[in-house]
C-alpha cells in the first residue's frame, strides 16, 4: 500500500516538474521575442533633454541652477546612462556604429555664455557630453565684445573652439540669424504667401552662412538643425534635408525610438528640463510616450 502511494506522489512531482519546465521555456522564448522586437525592430530608446540658461537667477521653464545641472550629471552616472553627440546617433543610423547601452543626450540651444561658464566645467568633472546649438549672429556679435554676462551674452567662437576641443561639447546649427520674430517671420517659419522658390533662397542663405562659419573655427559641418522656436512646416523640412541635414531637434515632449531607418532622425522629440523637475520624472514621463509610437 505504501509503495503505491510513494510512486502517486513520484507521479505527481514528476508531471508538476513537467508542466513547471514548458512555463519556463515559454517565458523565456517570451522574453527572447520582446527583446528581439526591441532591438531589431523597435530600436534604442534615445531620450534627448533640452536645456537653455544654466545660473541661478530667474530659475524657471527655460532656467535651471548649476546645482540643478550637477545633480542631473550625477543621476546620469549613478544610473548608468552613457552622453552621446548627434555625430553618434546618426552613425549608428547611417553606418551601424555601435551605441554605448542607455545613450541620452543632452541638448543645449542658443549657445549662452552660461553654457561655457556654469555647464562646461561640470561636463569637464563628470566626463558628460553636450550638443549645444548656436546662433551664428549672437556669437559672432559676442566675439567683438568683451560683455560676460552670464544672465544674456553668448560664447565667443574662442570659447567654442576651447569647448569643442575638449572632445565634450558637439556644435549643431540654430540658424545664422533666424532666431527672432521680425518682419512677418516667426523663427526660421515659411512667411504667409512666400514661395517656396524665395523661401528656399532665404533660408538656405541664413542656415549655409552659419555651416560655412562653424566648419571655418572647428573644421566640423554641423549635421543636425534644432528648430528655432521649433517651428517649422514641411517646406521648411525639405529644405533642410536639401541641404544635407541628417537630423532635426524639436521641440515636442517625448522620448526617441531610433531604428536604422533615417527617417527617424527627424523632428526628434526632447524632454525639457526646467526648475524644480526631477530628471527622473522627465525620463519615465517621456518613455510613456513610446506607447503612441506607431511601427
Ligand atoms: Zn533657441
Amino acid at each position: 500500500m505504501e509503495n503505491v502511494s510513494r510512486h502517486k506522489r513520484i507521479a505527481r512531482v514528476l508531471v508538476l516538474l513537467f508542466i513547471f519546465a514548458l512555463l519556463s521555456a515559454s517565458i523565456i522564448t517570451d522574453v527572447i521575442d520582446i527583446y528581439q522586437v526591441m532591438s531589431v525592430q523597435r530600436g534604442v530608446c534615445v531620450p534627448i533633454i533640452m536645456y537653455h540658461h544654466v545660473k541661478n537667477t530667474g530659475l524657471g521653464k527655460d532656467v535651471i541652477s548649476p546645482y540643478e545641472f550637477e545633480s542631473d550629471l550625477i543621476y546620469l552616472t549613478e544610473n548608468n546612462y552613457n552622453t552621446i553627440t548627434m555625430t553618434d546617433l546618426i552613425n549608428y543610423v547611417y553606418y551601424d556604429v555601435e551605441l554605448p547601452e542607455n545613450p541620452i543626450i543632452l541638448t543645449f540651444d542658443d549657445g549662452l555664455y552660461n553654457t561655457y561658464k556654469n555647464v562646461f566645467p561640470l561636463l569637464k568633472k563628470y566626463n558628460k557630453k553636450i550638443v549645444m546649438s548656436i546662433i551664428g549672429k549672437s556669437v559672432d556679435d559676442f566675439s567683438r565684445v568683451n560683455d560676460k554676462n552670464v544672465s544674456y551674452a553668448h560664447v565667443s567662437w574662442d570659447e567654442i573652439k576651447e569647448m569643442v576641443d575638449s572632445g565634450l561639447v558637439e556644435i549643431q546649427n540654430h540658424s545664422y540669424n533666424l532666431h527672432k520674430i521680425s518682419n512677418g517671420r516667426y523663427g526660421c517659419y515659411q512667411k504667409k504667401n512666400e514661395s517656396f522658390i524665395l523661401y528656399e533662397e532665404f533660408l538656405s542663405r541664413d542656415l549655409l552662412t552659419l555651416q560655412e562659419k562653424v566648419k571655418e573655427v572647428i573644421n566640423f559641418e554641423p549635421n543636425t538643425f534644432t528648430y528655432p522656436y521649433g517651428r517649422y512646416n514641411e517646406n521648411t523640412d525639405a529644405i533642410v534635408r536639401k541641404l544635407g541635414f541628417k537630423a532635426t531637434l524639436s521641440v515636442k515632449f517625448g522620448v526617441n525610438l531610433i531604428t536604422k531607418d533615417p527617417e527617424k532622425l527627424y523632428d526628434l522629440k526632447r524632454i525639457c528640463r526646467s526648475h524644480n523637475q526631477s530628471i527622473e520624472k522627465m525620463i519615465k514621463e517621456g518613455m510613456e510616450t513610446l506607447k503612441y509610437i506607431k511601427e
